[in-house]
């Protein structure tokens, strides 16, 4: 029987899995996606919150002001892409300017620093290309922007480096209380643990509700968004909100680490939990919005559209984060929709404790909170560059054009702690792929790699597991050629 099982390997899971790892016990993680990151944590907006947004004594605002701050050194410690750009809540008159005052007197007692009503001139030093319609704005220095897929990839790594086992492609289908502990059935196999920690996301409901009598119900909602090609991107400094409104934190544009701009979301109930699709209804309507806050968006600049599912609880709309009433050893952690990013480290922290108080493990001596990741070409200079082609000739073979990815990174993604398996994980580890031709020059060259190294038949790649295989049937007369 392992110690801890933990269904679900989002920035929730995993980050409880790596605070887990700093003690001597079995860690066992489940994901039914074929990665880390598969849910909402691949798909948002990747804002780390000031924390001014949520109602005073919430979970939402209590462990979005204590996970603000961890991430300055979270993000040096595991090597994930984080900036401290600041964020500004856009007034567009003056009865919009007094909602500001009310959003400061909330984030005041939140415990949120440095919050400052400005007015149309200051806001216009800070953000030059903002529209003409601005009238004011609420400035929040301590509020960030962050790689979500990334930050969630280098905890698991850490997580996995320091002795948690991950299962991918684990679905569990169904949990049972056993003597001592918990059964969880896969396809893939059978996992018994003392204590289950459900971070299921938007499937958190059923894990809970195969438990417990308190069930929960959550329901999602769905945020479309569009990407904006880096040319685009140094428009704007900060991360510009519109105010909040009953359904959320409202549209946004924000630059984001790796110098695109991102533009919404919006917020539709979803009953489907496997719809992420995007409608042209909802990336008008963001791109109607946005204009408010910046005139000059290029048209032509949009290279990609996506779209996240928020995990709503319906009764509360708030986090849930401790153990169950009524079921001794399962720990909830449901509802983590906004700010849950932003929250993910002090919740993690926290899950960690309660799981210590109930197994008073002794501490992992051999743990290791390092982590870097592989070595990016783009971000080299040019003697970099030389020195890396001269240690690794594939440092010289450049994959994917738009965003200089070599083969040497694509291969370290392959036979890292973690290893991508599909295309899509080379991608969230290496950025192939996710330029402005979205793929179309590395789209063929990245299966072959990642058929040579993992021994798959070319024709069993995917895209992203189960049933997403990039091609149907290998060409006879082109492998001829080769
Ligand atoms: C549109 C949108 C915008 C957002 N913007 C922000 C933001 O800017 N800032 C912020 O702080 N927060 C934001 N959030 C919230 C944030 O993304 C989430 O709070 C966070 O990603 C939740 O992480 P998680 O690990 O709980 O969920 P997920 O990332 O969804 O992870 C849950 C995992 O559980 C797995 N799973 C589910 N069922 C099973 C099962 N039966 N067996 C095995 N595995 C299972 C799933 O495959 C998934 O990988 C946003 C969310 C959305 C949707």
């Amino acid at each position: 029987m392992h110690d801890v099982l933990i269904i679900g390997a989002g920035v929730i899971g995993s980050g409880i899995a790596r605070e887990l790892a700093r003690f001597a016990l079995d860690i066992v993680v489940l994901e039914k996606g074929s990665d880390v990151a598969s849910g909402a944590s691949k798909a948002n907006s990747g804002i780390v919150h000031a924390g001014y947004d949520a109602h005073p004594g919430s979970l939402k605002a209590r462990y979005n002001v204590m996970g603000n701050p961890l991430f300055d050194a979270l993000s040096a410690e595991l090597d994930f892409p984080f900036r401290r750009t600041g964020s500004l809540v856009l007034a567009f008159s003056p009865e919009e300017t007094a909602e500001l005052d009310a959003l400061a007197r909330r984030g005041r007692d939140n415990g949120v620093p440095g919050l400052a009503v400005i007015g149309r001139d200051a806001v216009r030093e800070r953000e030059p290309n903002i529209g003409p319609e601005v009238h004011a704005a609420l400035l929040a220095p301590s509020g960030g922007i962050v790689c979500p897929y990334e930050m969630t990839i280098a905890l698991a790594e850490n997580a996995a480096a320091n002795g948690v086992r991950f299962f991918r492609n684990h679905t569990v289908d169904t949990v049972d209380l056993i003597p001592g502990g918990f059964r969880a059935a896969t396809a893939g196999g059978v996992f018994e643990a003392k204590l289950l920690v459900n971070a299921a996301g938007i499937h958190a409901d059923a894990v809970n509700n195969m438990l417990s009598r308190r069930t929960l119900t959550i329901q999602p909602r769905r945020g479309e968004y569009l990407l904006l090609d880096r040319r685009a991107g140094g428009l704007v400094r900060h991360t510009l909100f519109q105010l909040p409104g009953p359904t959320g934190k409202g549209v946004l544009l924000t630059p984001t680490v790796d110098g695109n701009l991102l533009l919404g979301p919006t917020s539709e109930e979803e009953p489907d939990k496997d719809n992420t699709e995007t409608t042209r209804e909802g990336l008008a309507y963001v791109r109607r919005l946005v204009r408010r806050d910046v005139a000059s968006l290029p048209d032509d600049a949009v290279i990609a559209s996506f779209a996240g599912l928020r995990a709503r609880e319906t009764a509360r709309g708030d986090f849930t984060v401790g153990p169950c009433p009524d079921v001794p050893g399962l720990i909830n952690v449901a509802g983590i929709e906004s700010p849950g990013l932003s929250s993910a480290p002090a919740i993690a922290r926290e899950v960690a404790a309660m799981v210590a108080d109930a197994l008073r493990p002794q501490p992992n001596r051999r743990f290791a909170p390092e982590r870097r990741a592989a070595p990016r070409f783009r971000h080299m200079s040019r003697e970099e560059r030389r020195e890396a082609v001269r240690r690794d000739a594939d440092y010289g073979r450049v994959v994917c054009r738009c965003e200089h990815v070599t083969r040497a990174e694509v291969l370290a993604a392959l036979r890292g702690p973690l290893p991508a398996r599909d295309m899509d994980g080379v991608k969230r580890r290496t950025r192939a792929g996710m330029g402005r031709c979205q793929g179309g020059f590395c789209g063929m060259r990245l299966p072959e790699i990642i058929a040579g190294e993992t021994g798959v038949p070319l024709t069993e790649v995917t895209k992203r597991g189960g049933g997403s295989r990039l091609l149907l049937t290998e060409n006879a007369s082109a492998r001829r050629e080769e």
